[in-house]
């Protein structure tokens, strides 16, 4: 006799007809739950797009089914693959036998479950349901027992983790007392309900009574896959239905820049006080958060005790969205918020946690369902700097500068005292040149960066390449003052800069400052400004690669960290070609931080903080430092003026001056070049 499955053995004719009836209610609590949860999103503006359809249904497979961020963490990777693989399995392998039993089956006669196919399907749903009750148990263990100080217990944890934990069992025994009872010849098939039916056939279960128990059983065994089909909108179990969809609508463009505001002249909105101001993606992704607190452990804020979590961010808008849209929810979900209208930036978001960020983009790296932390609070902070003008006073001190000088440091002109005796020549003399050098507002202005501009600029001319520099008509490449918010004079800044870049010809330009390099190179261009830019690094490296630098001096003042910029790091790629560039040096020693590469820790400089007072015991620079401190380093080499003058207040705070020492990777390769 072929194998073949029964549909509904062992229950009454009228089973299948309630089963599609009690389906159908399942069905509508869903679409009801979803349909108000689209009601939200609805009210955001129109910002879901459609374009590049493949590539967007790859970001699909790669981060929802391929779960590639998931498993950047051993242990939560697990749990976390094997629940969803488990649950992916069963849910097709149910889906199939759905079709082959109340579709094909009845309407066409036609059944495919059967013969070598069925015991395969049995075999594959019995492994993969152990890799679900693995998964679900281990969360569970992880979740009470093991209680990760970032994992906060909500009702709602409790209820899915149990459904789906019964639902997994309940399968096993139902399908171990159909076993005991039918003794197929195949049964050895569905090992694990076969080892099972031994157990109920050894316990004398196997008459009327172990009959009345599986038709009891597959009820409730029903009732709960129903209800977890039903529950899904008003559960956790949510993020099943918004991973997909924010994978989906994920920006293909970098995220290491910005989006502009349109028509900032014309703009009604500035910023967003109120959800409807924001995109309808941005509320998709508050949505889309499984409370995981990956982005919590490393923001480099959280860590130095200041008022800023990401994952709190995302969870509080959440739950003002849900509250104010009355979507109804099983469990508590966060916390209450008064009834009268709240602006978001000041209301539902205190002011301090919002000018907190330091930009990083950690969150960003780690959020393992793309999750568009810096997007949201750079959004409240524009309606902060333009309308509402809540910020601290010493970024307003910053901003004022720079729209009366064009710098942060507030100086008119004198951009060229820190070349004086170099005799570098200005790219409005020269008319061209193989390379701009872009010196940034820290170079020009800051005594201890003007030292690195300095050491770029002799070791361009060692290498004999053809440079020159703006000078005065150089003007604040705006970086910062656009994550602070100020989004119309970022604007202006970026329009004058291009339009002076443009008057002269030169190849591509070199800057020390990976603020600067991520702007020009990847903001720029949304205003016209198109250029090929090089951080040093990069470009010393390349020259020392191609011999026209050569580092021949030992090395002699100890073993060397480097610290990654971020915004050379994480939003740029930029890893290997700065290592490479300090170990072209005779004698040099690297050792790596605890944060390194695309996990980096930041110096808290970047998003304005660098012009913001921070408290003195609450400071970023001072949690980077304690990494530093962890190694046998004597001296931490960056590459960006924020971690040069962030890194060097942190160890002149503790005192540490005879112990570290805080170079720019051009001061070192400068150091180790001969001149020739
Ligand atoms: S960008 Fe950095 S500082 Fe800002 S919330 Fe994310 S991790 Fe924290
Ligand atoms: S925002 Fe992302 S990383 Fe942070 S808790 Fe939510 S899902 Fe996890």
């Amino acid at each position: 006799m072929e194998p073949v499955r029964e549909s509904f053995w062992n229950m009454p004719r009228w089973t299948q007809w309630a089963l599609y009836a009690a389906l159908a209610v399942a069905l509508a609590f869903f679409g009801y739950g979803l349909y108000r949860r689209f009601r939200l999103w609805k009210q955001g503006q129109p910002s879901l797009r459609w374009d590049h359809f493949g590539k967007r249904l790859w970001n699909v497979v790669r981060y929802v089914l391929g779960q590639v961020k998931v498993a950047n963490e051993a242990f939560p990777g697990l749990i976390h693959l094997s629940i969803f693989f488990g649950f992916l399995v069963l849910f097709v392998g149910t889906a199939l036998i759905f079709i082959n039993d109340d579709i094909l089956g009845p309407i066409f006669h036609l059944h495919y479950v059967r013969g070598p196919f069925y015991l395969g399907l049995e075999t594959v749903l019995d492994l993969m349901g152990l890799v679900f009750l693995f998964g679900i148990i281990l969360a569970l263990v992880r979740r009470y027992i093991l209680r990760p100080s970032r994992l906060e217990n909500r009702p709602d944890d409790a209820i899915t983790l149990t459904l789906l934990l019964l639902i997994g069992l309940g399968g096993y025994v139902l399908e171990g007392l159909r076993l005991a009872i039918q003794r197929p010849a195949w049964g050895t098939s569905s090992f694990a309900g076969y080892a099972l039916a031994g157990l109920f056939t050894a316990m004398g279960a196997t008459g009327q009574g172990a009959r009345l128990a599986h038709q009891a059983l597959w009820w409730v065994h029903t009732a709960m896959a129903l209800g977890f089909i039903g529950l899904i909108p008003y559960t956790r179990l949510f993020h099943l239905v918004t991973n997909p969809l924010n994978a989906f609508f994920h920006p293909l463009e970098s995220e290491a820049a910005l989006p502009p505001i349109p028509n900032i002249e014309e703009a009604e909105v500035l910023g967003a006080s109120e959800l409807a101001h924001l995109p309808r993606k941005r509320l998709l992704d508050y949505e889309s958060c499984t409370r995981c607190g990956r982005c919590q452990d490393v923001c480099p804020a959280f860590l130095a005790g200041q008022p800023l979590s990401p994952r709190q961010v995302v969870l509080d808008l959440d739950s003002f969205m849900l509250q104010r849209g009355k979507a109804p929810l099983l469990g508590a979900r966060g916390k209450e918020f008064p009834a009268s209208e709240l602006e978001l930036p000041g209301g539902v978001i205190a002011e301090e946690t919002l000018w907190s960020c330091t930009t990083c983009m950690a969150c960003m790296e780690r959020c393992p369902v793309l999750i568009d932390h810096i997007g949201t609070i750079v959004e409240l902070r524009r309606y902060m700097s333009l309308c509402s003008g809540q910020m601290p006073g010493s970024l307003r001190g910053a901003l004022d500068k720079t729209r009366r000088a064009g710098n942060p440091y507030g100086q008119r002109g004198g951009r060229l005292a820190w070349a004086e005796g170099l005799e570098v020549p200005l790219i409005s003399e020269a008319g061209e040149a193989e390379v701009l050098f872009w010196v940034g507002c820290a170079g020009a202005y800051d005594p201890r960066n003007q030292k690195v501009a300095r050491a770029v600029a002799t070791l361009l001319r060692q290498a004999g390449v053809s440079f020159a520099i703006l000078g005065d008509e150089e003007q604040c490449c705006g970086d910062w003052v656009r994550r602070a918010g100020e989004e119309y004079l970022f604007q202006t800044l970026a329009q004058a800069n291009i339009e002076t870049l443009k008057q002269y010809r030169f190849q591509g330009i070199v800057t020390a400052c990976p603020h600067g390099y991520n702007t020009l190179k990847n903001e720029y261009r949304q205003f016209g400004g198109e250029f090929q830019v090089w951080h040093h690094s990069a470009y010393l490296a390349g020259l020392i690669e191609a011999g026209r630098l050569r580092p021949v001096k030992a090395w002699e003042k100890g073993v060397v960290a480097y610290h990654d910029p971020c915004y050379l790091g994480r939003y740029n790629g930029l890893l290997a070609e700065p290592r490479r560039a300090l170990r072209s040096i005779p004698g040099l020693s690297l050792v790596e931080l605890a944060h390194h590469g695309r996990r980096g820790l930041c110096c808290g400089g970047g998003g304005g903080k660098m012009w913001m007072e921070e408290e003195a015991d609450k400071r970023v620079n001072q949690v980077r430092l304690k990494e530093i401190v962890a190694t046998p380093a004597e001296v931490v080499s960056v590459a960006c003026p924020y971690c040069l003058s962030m890194l060097d207040d942190a160890v002149k705070v503790k005192g540490l001056e005879e112990k570290i020492a805080v170079y720019d990777l051009a001061e070192i390769v400068a150091g180790a070049v001969s001149v020739e």
